[in-house]
Formats: C-alpha cells, sequence, structure tokens
C-alpha cells in the first residue's frame, strides 16, 4: 500500500477504449490499497489543434487568452477519465489546477508551479477517493489560467507527487522507457533500466521529449522517485536516479535532437561593448530564452551575431528586434527555422576526452554541415539543416556504439 501518482499522456488517453484503459490500470492501484492521484494530459492531437488555432488567429497573440484556450483539452480528458472510473466502481473526481489550486509564477504560456495547495486531495485520498488532475496547467497571481509549457503535464505531476509526499511518480506514455535516442527515429536504441538525473535532465532540455525538462529538475530537487512505463504493456520501464545508483556507466548515454527551435543572425552589428546586452536583454525581458550563441569576428568594426530561439519565440523574437533596431544598429536581421539541433549527452564527458571530435568526424562523413556548436560537461550540441536530422541521429547512434 503507496500514494503513488499515475501520469498518463495524451497517446495515452487518446480515445474513449485508451480512456477505459487507464481506468482499468488505475482500478488496479486503488484494488491493490495504493492512494492514487492521476495527472492526465490532453487527448493526442488536442493541444496541437488548439495552440494552430491561436496562431492563426494572431502569431503576436496575448498568452493569457492562449492558456485559457489550451488549458482546455486537460479539463475534458479529467471529465472523461472520472467517468470511466465511476462507471468500474472506483470513486473518482475530477481536479482543474485552479481548483487545488496549483499556483503559478506570472510566464503564461510557459509557467513554473509555484506552489500546491494537497491537503484536501491527500484528505480524499485516504478516504478512497481518486483524484483526476489535469495536467499542464494552474492558475497565475493575476487569478487568471496558466500552462506551463509544452509535455508540462509531465511537471504537474511530479509536483503533484511532491506536494503529495507520495511514494513514486509513474509517467506512463507510448514508449516502455527513455532509451538511447528516440526508439522512433533509431529502431536499434536500446532501453535504459536507469538514468541519473543529470543525463535525463540533459537529455531533455535538449529535446528527448520523454519527460519535460522542468519535470526532471523538479525530481531531483524534490527527491521524487520518477519511472517511465508503457500504458500499453506491463514491462518494467525506466527508473530516473541518483548517479551512484548506475553501476556501468557509458561515456554517451544518449542521443537526442530538437526541431523546436530556430536560428537568427543579427547581420552588421557594430562590435563594440554592450551589443550582446542590447540584443539579448530585451528578449530576456520579453520571456524569451536564448540557447545557442555564436559571434564572428568583425571585418570592418561590424560583426554578424547567430543564435538559436525556440520557434514557438520566432514571430515574437523578430518583433522585439525590429522594435530595438535603431538601438542595435545592426543592418539586417534574418530567420531560418529549417534547422535542427542534435545532442550527445553522458556523464562520462567528464573524464574522457574525444566525445565531440567523435561527433565532428561522424557528421562529416555523412557530408552534414555544422552550423553552430555549442557545449556543457556532459552534453554537445550542434546545430544542423533539418533535413539531416534523421541521417545525424542514427549515425552518431552508431558511432558511439549504442546500437542495440
Ligand atoms: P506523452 O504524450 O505520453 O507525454 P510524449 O510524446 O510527450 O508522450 O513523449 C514520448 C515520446 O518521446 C515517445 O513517443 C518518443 O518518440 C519520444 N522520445 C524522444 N526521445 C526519447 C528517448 N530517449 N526515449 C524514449 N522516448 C523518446
Ligand atoms: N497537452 C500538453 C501538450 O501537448 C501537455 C502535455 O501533454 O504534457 O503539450
Ligand atoms: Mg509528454
Amino acid at each position: 500500500m503507496a500514494r503513488i501518482v499515475m501520469k498518463f499522456g495524451g497517446t495515452s488517453v487518446a480515445d474513449l477504449d485508451r480512456i477505459r484503459n487507464v481506468a482499468g490500470r488505475v482500478k488496479r492501484a486503488v484494488d491493490a490499497g495504493d492512494e492514487v492521484a492521476v495527472v492526465v494530459s490532453a487527448m493526442a492531437g488536442v493541444t496541437n489543434q488548439l495552440v494552430a488555432w491561436c496562431q492563426q488567429l494572431s502569431p503576436l497573440h496575448d498568452a493569457r487568452e492562449y492558456d485559457t484556450v489550451v488549458a482546455t483539452g486537460e479539463q475534458v480528458t479529467t471529465g472523461l477519465l472520472a467517468i470511466a472510473l465511476q462507471e468500474i466502481g472506483v470513486d473518482a473526481r475530477s481536479w482543474q489546477g485552479w481548483q487545488i489550486p496549483v499556483r503559478t509564477d506570472a510566464q503564461h504560456g510557459k509557467a513554473r508551479i509555484a506552489s500546491i495547495e494537497g491537503a484536501e486531495l491527500i484528505r480524499r485520498m485516504q478516504a478512497g477517493q481518486v483524484a483526476v488532475v489535469a495536467g499542464f496547467q494552474g492558475v497565475a497571481p493575476d487569478q487568471r489560467i496558466a500552462t506551463l509549457g509544452r509535455g508540462g503535464s509531465d511537471t504537474s505531476a511530479v509536483a503533484l507527487a511532491a506536494a503529495l509526499r507520495a511514494e513514486r511518480c509513474d509517467i506512463y506514455t507510448d514508449v516502455d522507457g527513455v532509451y538511447t535516442t528516440d526508439p522512433r527515429i533509431v529502431p536499434r536504441a536500446k532501453k535504459l533500466p536507469r538514468i541519473a538525473y543529470e543525463e535525463m535532465l540533459e537529455l531533455a532540455s535538449v529535446g528527448a521529449k520523454v519527460l519535460q525538462t522542468r519535470s526532471v529538475e523538479l525530481a531531483m530537487k524534490e527527491r521524487v522517485r520518477v519511472q517511465v512505463l508503457s500504458s500499453f504493456e506491463d514491462k518494467p520501464g525506466t527508473l530516473v536516479v541518483d548517479e551512484e545508483e548506475i553501476v556501468e556507466q557509458e561515456i554517451v548515454s544518449g542521443i537526442a535532437y530538437s526541431r523546436d527551435e530556430a536560428k537568427m543572425t543579427v547581420r552588421g552589428v557594430p562590435d563594440r561593448p554592450g551589443i550582446a546586452a542590447a540584443i539579448f536583454g530585451p528578449l530576456s525581458e520579453a520571456g524569451m530564452n536564448v540557447d545557442m550563441i555564436v559571434q564572428n569576428v568583425s571585418a570592418d568594426g561590424t560583426t554578424d551575431l547567430t543564435f538559436t530561439i525556440s520557434r514557438a519565440d520566432l514571430p515574437r523574437a523578430q518583433a522585439t528586434l525590429e522594435a530595438a533596431k535603431e538601438k542595435i544598429g545592426y543592418s539586417a536581421i534574418l530567420a531560418d527555422s529549417d534547422v535542427a539541433k542534435i545532442s550527445v549527452v553522458g556523464v562520462g564527458m567528464r573524464s574522457h576526452a574525444g566525445v565531440a571530435s567523435t561527433m565532428f568526424a561522424t557528421l562529416a562523413s555523412k557530408g552534414i554541415n555544422i552550423q553552430v556548436i555549442s557545449t556543457s560537461e556532459i552534453k554537445v550540441s550542434v546545430l544542423i539543416a533539418a533535413d539531416y536530422t534523421e541521417l545525424a541521429v542514427r549515425a552518431l547512434h552508431t558511432a558511439y556504439g549504442l546500437d542495440a
């Protein structure tokens, strides 16, 4: 008997049969005596549609109204799952973020959870009621609905597990664990029985969508035991654990790709102190994160600055920089969304040289041009043309000896 949080992603609740399947899984846990809170995503495809509608009406839409729209997907699933549970004799009720409440900061569209009021849920779970909680949403300080960024239901689940002092947070999804790379791109990817928090954090932050970055950060900080497993098969999944709990550590543990970034180049900026601040200051004030950055040497007192930004932020970033044109004094801005970021990750890089050079040589042997490079202690990332994504990931997976 334990208190657990079970999270089901979009594909796991994609239609009524799958919602019934989820209800069956929850019932098994309840019958085994567990106190259960369930966190659900929107049904597969729903959030994409809602986001597209906002973008079609206005690329620079009001983020508070965007949240009002996109949070609805999860509300539907909570009600449907509660009905499906009641139908098989399980006491259950739905909870929206604002009802609990899940309080967030003011960053509409990519808010962070500030606190969760867990007492009432705990009381009801102890009385045998299943709490069916809408992932991805909370309430901002302005009392309006906020969402947590794409993939945010993972973070809702981990934060809820921490607030409820749950024993485990089980993330049920459409793959049966965390693999050395996306198994949909590389069928020979290997399932990892365990992965270190640091590696999972890095993999998630460079694009491995299996867990949202912030959920791993929270799990690490709040010591939540996270397990990734299949909602369709009964198989052991992947446990996210401390580095010390991993016996045989590979140098490279995984490869990730992201097509969610866009490249921007600011041409002909004066090469003088304060220029980077003039460009990146306004972007960060507007809540946009810049990722990879390169600055060219200056030939004639001016230089080019290239960086990557979330693709969803591109229209806003362009508008922000256009508004600051006078102040920065550039000649042109170029944007390219046809790019992909490929990253290799592994804690073994701390003690082994040569990981980056293997990456560069492998890409060169496939004729893939590298546009931007960035590194951290346990990661090397490169930006390439999007068309080469799969080729690059497969070639690197083989080059680092990760093929099953
Ligand atoms: P959910 O809707 O359940 O949240 P997501 O689509 O967000 O599911 O995440 C699961 C997907 O993550 C998988 O279908 C897989 O394609 C992708 N993925 C990317 N990298 C990995 C990886 N290293 N291991 C497992 N899955 C990965
Ligand atoms: N439904 C949201 C999304 O598609 C949140 C989630 O699924 O985690 O991004
Ligand atoms: Mg997800």
